[in-house]
């Protein structure tokens, strides 16, 4: 009998799987067949690219959402006239269809993957998908078959091979990904068991694996004890998930019997399609960066989105947060090459320093204001001028559209707590009219340990004695003042934190949809005073 080994990982997706280790064979083993003249390679090329995109136009059909956008873009650059022609380009310097493509495809994905930034990286993941499903229609070959109930470990996958297959019962171990990366996201919302970053550990193929995607763990070749220790922990584990659906429905107060607020975290409109209104307090942060995904966005297409969103809350408050471009979220024609990037022109000092793209989304949200209740929230502050810019192009803006007779109004202006100068010292920013921690970025300064970099996952946490003493911090100044505080960073998402943020004093929680149920039965379990 093999003896039991463990992998250490991240938990990327809460979950357990078990079942055979598979690994997928080594892309490119299929045999391209030349053809005689150039132009049959040009029109086997072209045959293969259409090919490509109406198998990637089928999978659109059957997503929506977040995966639905991923395989959007793929289609947009499969549908790139200057992928085809560069390729002709090749074929016609003499190299065959699939030696053109692949060079065409190879030169662009490279630029991506060297890219510090994870967002480029996650494109490039993208691009090297589309790279070999036109290489399999080249070459007729199809895309590997992952059995059912797999184990499947490599470096990662492809958003679309992920999409395309059942993972009941099964899961994913990634010598790399990462936390926020596509494929992981996808799975969150699946409910597919994923852990990440487990390095490049010398596995073969075959064999038994347990995935434990709560601890972050894979076991290879489990014994009869690691066995029945998972069955035990999946069981527990699905327990608690059905407990919490109890809890979804219901508003959350705690064992004390006090009131905690619980919002939803949204970072696009079309994710409100999946959310039931009735169960949350309404929407603590919706993120805007996905509006800047595809170029900068006009107003008209801001608005419609902002309202959405609001008419979907049907009056409950939604916070939408000025773009926050920048550190890991990198925006083509509005952030800039910087050394430090986490350190650099991001959030509210970007919106700043570029006032007329700021002024657009400024106009939106001013016009968006009247379908809803809005409150309006700026991202990185760390000095209080910040907020009175911000507040003056506000003013600006608002001028401009009653001379221009367009209905609109000024909602609340807060801000997000995550650069330290702010929660060590709230008092100074009275011109916030609430706050709202963002205990993500909070963290990664606090501790000097960068949110993307998965090796520093055991240094960079939420419940760290520094950081929970700035929340309570901001949590009774708020309290002072007579300010809504909220959270709205993972912390708040992780039932594993909730009695920290309630002893700290919060009472505002926003959070993953996913989340909800666990984080209001952890709610309900607390009182004041109680060992822990
Ligand atoms: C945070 O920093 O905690 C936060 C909510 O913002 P983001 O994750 O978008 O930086
Ligand atoms: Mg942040």
């Amino acid at each position: 009998m093999p003896t039991p080994r463990r992998l250490k990982g991240i938990a990327a997706s809460a979950g357990y799987g078990a079942g055979p280790l598979w690994r997928p064979p080594v892309a490119g083993a299929a045999i391209y067949t030349p053809r005689h003249s150039r132009q049959e390679e040009i029109a086997a090329l072209g045959a293969a690219i259409d090919a490509a995109i109406a198998e990637t136009a089928g999978l659109v059909s059957t997503t929506n959402g977040e995966a639905a956008e991923i395989l959007e873009f793929q289609l947009a650059m499969l549908e790139d006239d200057n992928f085809r022609s560069a390729s002709t380009a090749r074929i016609e310097d003499g190299l065959a269809a699939d030696k053109a493509w692949a060079a065409t495809l190879d030169e662009e994905i490279a630029g991506y993957l060297a890219s510090q930034d994870e967002y480029f990286r996650a494109r490039g993941t993208d691009l090297a998908d589309i790279r070999d499903r036109v290489l399999a229609a080249l070459t007729g070959s199809s895309r590997p078959q992952i059995p059912d109930g797999a184990i499947y470990i490599a470096d990662d996958i492809a958003p679309s091979a992920f999409l395309a297959h059942d993972w009941a019962g099964g899961g994913l171990a990634l010598l790399h990904g990462s936390v926020t990366g596509h494929v992981t996201i996808l799975a969150r919302q699946r409910g597919i068991p994923v852990v990440v970053g487990i390095g490049d550990s010398e596995i073969g193929d075959g064999g038994f694996a347990l995935i434990d995607a709560v601890r972050g763990e894979v076991i290879l070749d489990p014994g009869e004890t690691e066995r029945s220790q998972h069955e035990a922990a999946r069981h527990a584990h699905a327990r608690r998930i059905e407990a919490a659906s109890v809890f979804s429905p219901k508003p959350a107060v705690t064992a004390s019997g006090e009131r905690v607020a619980v919002m939803v975290n949204i970072a696009d409109p079309a994710e409100t399609q999946g959310i039931d209104a009735g169960h949350v307090d309404g929407v603590g942060l919706m993120r805007t960066e996905f509006l800047f995904n595809n170029g900068l966005p006009g107003e008209d297409e801001q608005l419609a989105a902002y309202r959405r969103v609001l008419e979907w809350a049907g009056g409950k408050p939604v916070t939408i947060r000025t773009i926050d471009a920048g550190g890991d979220k990198p925006v083509p024609g509005l952030t800039e090459d910087e050394t430090n990037p986490f350190l650099g022109m991001r959030g509210i000092r970007l919106s700043l320093a570029k006032p007329e793209i700021f002024a657009v989304q400024v106009r939106a949200l001013l016009r968006a204001a009247i379908h809803g209740n809005l409150k309006v929230m700026l991202p990185m502050v760390s000095v209080p001028g910040e907020i009175d810019e911000a507040r003056a192009i506000f003013a600006e803006q608002a001028a401009s559209l009653d001379k221009a007779g367009i209905a609109h109004s000024v909602p609340p202006v807060g801000i997000m707590v995550e650069v330290p100068s702010v929660a060590i010292t709230p008092g100074r920013f009275s011109a916030a009219d609430f706050f709202s921690i963002g205990s993500n970025d909070l963290v990664q300064y606090v501790l000097a340990a960068s949110r993307d970099n998965w090796k520093l996952a055991a240094l960079a946490r939420a419940d760290d004695p520094a950081v929970l003493e700035l929340i309570g911090r901001v949590a009774r100044h708020g309290v002072e003042a007579g300010r809504e505080v909220s959270l709205c960073g993972d912390a708040a998402s992780n039932p594993a934190m909730t009695f920290h943020l309630l002893d700290a004093g919060l009472r505002t929680f926003s959070l993953a949809a996913s989340a909800i149920g666990e984080v209001k039965a952890e709610i309900a379990r607390w009182r004041p005073g109680v060992a822990r």
